[in-house]
């Protein structure tokens, strides 16, 4: 059975960029006759802007995309991350770094210099370190090869965890069988399939979306002040974003409007293609 997903950070209030791959994962769900899920990713409290993630999820609910289960919040998850940590400690690719920025900034690739730190000590972070090349076929982007990665956080050094190890542990724990995000998040690929391996938890199917970027080719994000949705005028934003993903569609009530893009899916129209104009 399909399980798909959409996992905003509540860094932000939901804006076109984050509603164009909520939409896209949500009809990719739906077209297989499967199941849509939310995560809320508030991992990272003072990255975090009070109320984004009820925004988001009511302007979700108000586009008509609801959550089949109900809504994980990866703040609530920290002992399945503990666990996952301790699995990782038994693999003898798991080192405590406490290399600076700094130190680091410039070379090539990782030194090596705390590897022989295999147990956790303190002021350090956890670093996953990957020997292997890596490659997945991306149902939108093709066939991806990726050289051995360098070593990455998995729980940073002021104890929050990281991106890499919550969306691996939370994908398997809710069974998602289907990604489908944007296209910024590819270069993640490799390093959630390398956990995936090393935790013994299956590896899903990866779809990257384009991402849409302002006029001067950066993309459309919280950082650069994106707009957030309003639900005012849903009919002709959801015609919009529909259209980004070449499905056309007359205005009607926004649960009619997905249920005919449900039927005119086709996801390899968008092959191939990493941006959208604003
Ligand atoms: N939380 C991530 C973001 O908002 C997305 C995670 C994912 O889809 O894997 O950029």
């Amino acid at each position: 059975m399909y399980i798909g997903r959409f996992a905003p950070s509540p860094t932000g209030k939901l804006h076109l960029g984050s509603l164009f791959a909520a939409v896209a994962s949500w009809l990719d769900a739906r077209a297989a006759g499967g199941q849509w899920l939310i995560r809320i990713e508030d991992l990272d409290p003072p990255r975090e802007e009070l109320g984004a993630s009820q925004h988001i999820i009511d302007t979700l609910a108000a586009y008509g995309l609801v959550s089949d289960q109900p809504i994980i919040f990866q703040s609530q998850r920290h002992e399945a991350y503990e666990t996952a940590l301790s699995t990782l400690q038994t693999t003898g690719q798991l080192f405590w770094c406490r290399c600076s920025r700094k130190q680091l900034a410039g070379l090539p690739s990782y030194p090596g210099t705390c590897f022989a730190y295999q147990s956790t000590r303190p002021d350090a972070a956890a670093k996953f370190r990957v020997d292997n090349s890596l490659s997945f076929n991306d149902r939108l982007q093709g066939p991806q090869d990726y050289p051995p990665c360098e070593p990455f956080v998995v729980r940073r050094r002021d104890k929050l965890w990281a991106y890499q190890l919550a969306v691996v542990v939370d994908d398997a724990f809710s069974g998602v069988t289907d990604v489908v995000r944007g296209i910024d998040l590819i270069d993640s690929t490799p390093m959630q399939i390398a956990l995936q391996q090393a935790l013994g938890l299956p590896t899903p199917t990866y779809a990257h979306l384009p991402v849409i970027v302002n006029p001067d080719g950066s993309k459309l994000s919280k950082q650069n002040l994106a707009q957030p949705i309003s639900v005012n005028n849903k009919e002709e934003v959801l015609q919009n974003v529909l259209a980004r993903l070449a499905i056309d569609v007359a205005q009607g009530p926004v649960e009619q409007m997905l249920k005919q893009a449900v039927l005119l899916w086709q996801p390899q129209r968008l092959r191939a293609t990493t941006t959208q104009a604003l």
